[in-house]
């Protein structure tokens, strides 16, 4: 069961205390008067347990192959096995609820693949993707949150306008976060995951990984989705020692555990999720 799980029972469990409580109060002023025994109140009814929820969005597919590299190896097949595979990690490892945006080798717009991931209501998005250069000695790994460096700048500009806003936009539209509260989160969620992904990855010494940072980026999946997001650039396709790299068993299964280990610790830290914790969504 999961943490978020277990509290929520925990949380169940008290009601039904303070709730039996009140009951057996009331009633056992009754029964006093009438010097009956207390009646035991009733079980509380089953709660539906709520998961976490993450999607998993293989980059490119069908005739968009994505970057190929010089061996023939094609960035839309090593996505969608990676993919897979971290499925079938997780669900071994966790009761994570994994959402993929595509199995098999199909063409997706990213607009379709981000309203996948708001319907589902996921408290994650990750997207898996592999670099490519003009140059065949460009390597390494690099994990992307939305933004514009600039943004920063103006997010700090506007900051004292932005809080000043949030109490008027509350729950304009039922949302408890104002546009400017929900930018903010989800800028912060995003680049602690975006740490999270990186650092596991680069410290796998199987995968030889050039540390190339965190890093802000425009992507459609990534301005579109509505929960923390990240895009990872699992080495560069178009670097003959990184596509033989991608080839191997030995390489894609510690990128599988790295990137499994690193959504497990985020999950650990926010095991309420994104929703629950902001009381907005479908969920
Ligand atoms: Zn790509």
């Amino acid at each position: 069961m999961s943490q978020r799980a277990r509290r929520r029972l925990a949380g169940w469990g008290v009601v039904a205390i303070l709730l039996g409580g009140v009951i057996a109060g009331s009633h056992g002023l009754r029964h006093l008067k009438r010097q009956g025994p207390a009646e035991l109140p009733d079980e509380p009814e089953p709660v539906p347990v709520e998961l976490w929820v993450l999607v998993i969005d293989p980059g490119h597919g069908g005739e968009d192959t994505g970057a190929v590299g010089g061996g023939g190896l094609k960035e839309k097949d090593v996505t969608l096995a990676l993919g897979l595979a971290l499925r079938r990690e997780l669900e071994l490892r966790s009761d994570i609820v994994v959402v993929m945006t595509r199995t098999r080798d199909v063409a997706m717009l990213p607009a379709e693949r981000a309203a996948l991931a708001n319907r589902s209501g996921a408290d994650v998005f990750i997207a898996l993707h592999i670099n490519s250069w003009t140059g065949r000695s460009v390597s390494g790994y690099e994990t992307f949150y939305y933004g514009n460096p600039s943004d920063e700048h103006v997010e700090a500009l506007t900051s004292m306008e932005g809080a000043a806003e949030a109490e008027a936009a509350r729950s304009r539209d039922g949302d408890p976060l104002s546009p400017w509260e929900r930018r903010q989160y989800h800028r912060r969620a995003s680049r602690a995951l975006a740490e999270l992904v990186q650092s596991e990855l680069v410290s796998r010494p199987a995968l030889k990984a050039v540390d190339r940072g965190v890093k802000q980026g425009q992507f459609g999946v990534l301005r579109l989705t509505r929960m923390p997001a990240v895009l990872v650039e699992l080495g560069f396709i178009s670097n003959p020692e990184e596509e033989a790299r991608l080839r191997s068993e030995e390489a894609r299964r510690t990128i599988v555990e790295a990137l499994a280990d690193s959504l497990l610790a985020y999950r650990d830290a926010h095991p309420d999720g994104f929703r629950l914790v902001h009381g907005y969504g479908p969920r």
